[in-house]
């Protein structure tokens, strides 16, 4: 029997755009109904993939048939540059460059250029980084350096081929997701990120490998916790890895001490090992909600901000855009939004138990908006 899926929210309505309360002035900081700033911006590129990693993509649902965004419904470089602009003036001081695969999107070292000329209102550049699977880095770190990026985040799930295989769905062979990230490294996008979904049973065999391999590289591995984003990829409790028994595995093998970190937005909790071969980080979002310090808006491909991972409806910035919003349109649109925001699913879900994922409607799909 053939099973139909809701995929991403982004055929519903649109949410209105409400008025502001108040316009901050500048430099002062813009705050949500919890008191948490905007800071932060993940821009989805595209929502295609090369991979079809089981857990984002499961292959049953993006198959051939899968409808993607059409190209002339995402927001132009210049789009997204403008919405950026917007975003930075407001108290953005990071920003991701997501998808699906951002690689994938042609030319992205153009978009990079054009957000790497934006300067918060303290006169500096935001951090410009991007999330990729690794698999056209090679070839892309030195032109994505040169546009101005600052650092990116490999996902890798394992270092046994046929482990990578399996949790990728794909013929993609790891070398050169691995030569991928040496190339990062040398031309400077460093310290490069690589991050590991950890799921029981699939890849947690790969845990103490990973830990092996990137010991002492000057890289930093980070475990997650593999959660239930989105309506497809069939998530279940009994699959998550408690980020402390990952700790608690990598500590037997080689000692770790917890280090200090009190940066309101940074979702990892940092371990040194002891004996100066680095760090690695893990990534609770299942077993140890952070919604107090989530300070994260994130855009679509196709211009909706959306204000939780875990949200089923995100405010159209495309029709303003298209609509011919200016700079001041927006800044109003975007604090009035951002002035309304109380999510917190991950607190819901500690209280309610994996129950709420049943409950809770389509959610948006990680290869839609991008972790
Ligand atoms: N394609 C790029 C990549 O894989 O790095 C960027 C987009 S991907 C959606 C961003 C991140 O989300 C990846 O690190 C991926 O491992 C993570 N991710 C996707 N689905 C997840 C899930 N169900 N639980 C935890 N992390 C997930
Ligand atoms: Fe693609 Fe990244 Fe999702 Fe894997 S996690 S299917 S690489 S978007
Ligand atoms: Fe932020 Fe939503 Fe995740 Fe909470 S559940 S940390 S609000 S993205």
């Amino acid at each position: 029997m053939s099973r139909v899926i809701f995929l991403t929210d982004h055929r519903q309505a649109p949410a209105q755009v409400p008025a502001p309360a108040h316009l901050p002035m500048p430099g002062e900081p813009l705050l949500d109904t919890r008191g948490r700033p905007l800071r932060d911006l993940r821009i989805s590129v595209t929502d295609r993939c090369n991979f079809r990693c089981t857990y984002c993509m499961p292959r049953a649902v993006f198959d051939r048939n899968h409808e993607f965004l059409p190209h002339r419904d995402l927001l132009t470089f210049e789009e997204i540059a403008a919405a950026a602009r917007v975003f930075v003036a407001m108290g953005v001081r990071k920003i991701r460059l997501t998808g699906g695969e951002p690689l994938l999107r042609r030319n992205i070292e153009t978009l990079v250029a054009l957000l790497a000329e934006l300067r918060t209102p303290e006169g500096r550049k935001p951090e410009l980084t991007l999330t990729t699977n690794g698999s056209l880095l090679a070839r892309k770190a030195g032109v994505l350096k040169a546009a101005g990026l600052d650092r990116v985040t490999v996902s890798m799930d394992a270092l046994d081929p046929a482990v990578f295989a399996r949790m990728s769905d794909s013929d993609f062979d790891v070398a050169r997701v691995l030569e991928g990230i040496e190339a990062a490294a040398a031309a400077g996008l460093a310290p490069v990120k690589v991050n590991m979904v950890v799921r029981k049973g699939v890849n947690d065999d790969q845990i103490l490998p990973m830990a092996r391999h990137f010991r002492g590289s000057g890289h930093v591995l980070r475990f997650i916790e593999y959660m239930d984003v989105g309506s497809t990829n069939g998530w279940n409790m009994t699959e998550v890895v408690p980020s402390a028994d990952v700790v608690a595995r990598v500590a037997k093998a080689w000692p770790l001490r917890a280090v200090q970190d009190e940066e309101m937005g940074r979702v990892a909790a940092r371990w040194a090992y002891a004996d100066g071969a680095g760090e690695i980080g893990v990534i609770s979002s299942v077993t140890q909600a952070f919604c107090g310090g989530c300070t994260r808006a994130r855009l679509s491909p196709e211009g909706r901000l959306f204000l939780c991972l875990f949200a089923t409806q995100g405010h159209d910035l495309r029709e303003l855009i298209r609509g011919g919003a200016d700079e001041a349109g927006l800044m109003r649109a975007l604090a009035g939004i951002w002035q309304g925001r109380g999510d917190n699913y991950s607190e819901h879900r500690a209280q309610a138990g994996p129950d709420l994922t049943a409950a809770g409607g389509h959610k948006i799909e990680m290869s839609y908006i991008g972790g």
